[in-house]
């Protein structure tokens, strides 16, 4: 098949990179990029494929602009450059939500509502946000707004809820800041009660606009069961749920352990878990609204020890304090969901350096069409703790090199563009990492050629690069 045939704009919006190649093929090439990581140490287990290959997006977020013509379009900003990409309907996206996206553009089209001018920072409509719950059928559709006075706001809704019947909350999020943030920070529930709720291995999960939900729900579901099934968790457990986000793989493991502790940074997401513990009727379980390093840091100097430690952090992987944390900690298991295992190889092989083996490694195909693969890796203590061997490691005798205080400059550049739609250099990122008294490592030095010559970052994107570096936990 060629990439038209799979999408007409597949060569302009970049999300999908594998539409050259048939399912089959699409899993054998992630199958060998994990064996490639992984091969070495374990017998990688044969890649799950996805329940659905089609439609399995259950988020869809499209950004409002108009043609020199003025007509509204909606869609994915173009890789290369700072322009909407008009998309109507995408393959891997939930067919109904794109519906509600284009019901929108209509809408707006015709109520002659105002859409967002970048250039002149002047408009209303931005982004489009949709989320299905599709267990429970439940549609959340985030207004994200320039303004925060909503023209023609009854009548919207109104043309909107009967075209619609199936959305079941609306949110506006206003965003009037200059620059590439998607999301602002204030929010205005218009409609319903301003979150989702789904049901994912028999557990009730709310989900407000804000917090991470996994995108791919038959896979994700698979991919919960599996952890429950392998990761060794036994009744007289205390075990830690790192990156949990809405708290949901720690909910579906309290049922076989003694106790768990969630941690998330994200304030409201962990607002959510907190609700959804209560929701499942789930009192053994706590969470910590809190960085994972920090958090397993302090754990261990209180000598509150877990017995298995789940970790499912962002892209970047873990922090180097979170991994020398659980280490000193000394869980028994430690089971690692990763969507990039490239970082995750590389805090696996810290972990197998200081005492840890792994068990098993099995990749999910959480993202069809595209190059992403998921894969969960199982970590045991093993021979070493039968024989109650304390492993001793020292951070100065080890090359810690590979680890980022923070983002990589890839990492950053990865944040900014699917935030932002922007592309950022490197030279860019080094000038504000130097702003801000970081480290920018030799090849950013400032050179004796370095001067004022030298093209300096527009204050747009020091803007995302400060959001992605605060992200990163760097700032
Ligand atoms: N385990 C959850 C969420 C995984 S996504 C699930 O399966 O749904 C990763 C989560 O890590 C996100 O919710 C993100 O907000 C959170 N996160 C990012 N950086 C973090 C940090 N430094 N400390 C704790 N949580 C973090």
């Amino acid at each position: 098949m060629s990439k038209k045939d799979f999408c007409p704009v597949a060569g302009k919006c970049g999300g999908c990179q594998l539409t050259n190649m048939d399912y089959q093929r699409q899993l054998k090439f992630k199958q060998a990029r994990v064996v490639k990581l992984f091969g070495r140490q374990v017998r990688v287990s044969e890649i799950i494929p996805s329940p659905n290959i089609y439609g399995y997006r259950n988020k869809v977020s499209a950004a409002f602009g108009k043609t020199r013509s003025g007509k509204v379009i909606s869609g994915i900003y173009k890789s290369s450059v700072h322009t909407i990409v008009d998309i109507k309907y995408c393959n891997i996206e939930n067919r109904n939500a794109d519906e509600i996206i284009n019901s929108i553009k209509k809408i707006v089209t015709e109520m002659n509502i105002p859409v967002y001018d970048e250039k002149r920072q002047k408009g209303f409509i931005r982004h489009v946000t949709v989320r299905v719950a599709e267990n429970t059928g439940e549609y959340l559709v985030t207004i994200v707004t320039g303004e925060e006075y909503f023209p023609k706001k009854e009548e919207f809704l109104s043309v909107l809820l009967k075209a619609h019947p199936e959305i079941t909350t609306v949110v506006q999020n206003i965003n009037n800041k200059f620059g590439s943030m998607v999301m602002g920070d204030k929010e205005k529930i218009l409609y319903g009660d301003g979150y989702i709720t789904d049901i994912l291995c028999g557990k009730k999960f709310r989900i407000s606009s804000g917090s991470f939900y996994q995108i791919n729900k038959g896979q994700c579901e698979n991919l919960y069961s599996y952890v429950l099934k392998n990761s060794g968790i036994k009744k007289s457990d205390t075990v830690i749920d790192a990156y949990c986000g809405t708290g949901t793989i720690g909910i579906i493991c309290s049922d076989i352990a003694k106790k768990v502790t969630g941690c998330e940074l994200n304030s409201k997401a962990c607002e959510d878990a907190i609700v959804n513990a209560k929701l499942n009727g789930v009192e053994n379980i706590k969470f910590e609204n809190d960085d994972a390093g920090r958090f397993m840091k302090k754990l261990s100097r209180e000598n509150r020890p877990a017995d298995v430690v789940i970790t499912d952090p962002p892209r970047q992987g873990c922090s180097i304090e979170f991994l020398k944390a659980v280490v000193e900690m000394s869980p028994r298991e430690i089971v690692y969901i990763s969507c990039e295992p490239k970082t995750q190889a590389r805090d696996t092989n810290f972990l197998t350096k200081n005492g840890y083996k792994i068990k098993k490694c099995t990749p999910f195909d959480m993202f069809p069409y595209t190059n992403h693969v998921e894969t969960v890796v199982l970590l045991s203590k093993g021979e070493i703790d039968s024989k109650k061997i304390r492993v001793e490691f020292s951070l100065e005798d080890m090359d810690t090199s590979g680890f980022q205080q923070g983002a990589t400059y890839e990492q950053i550049k990865g944040r900014v563009l699917e935030q932002t739609g922007l592309k950022v250099s490197s030279l860019y990122i080094s000038q504000i990492k130097r702003k801000c008294g970081l480290e920018v490592g030799q090849s950013y030095n400032l050179s004796k050629k370095e001067n004022a010559k030298q093209p300096q970052c527009p204050p747009e994107k020091e803007k995302a690069i400060r959001e992605a570096m605060k992200y990163f936990g760097m700032i």
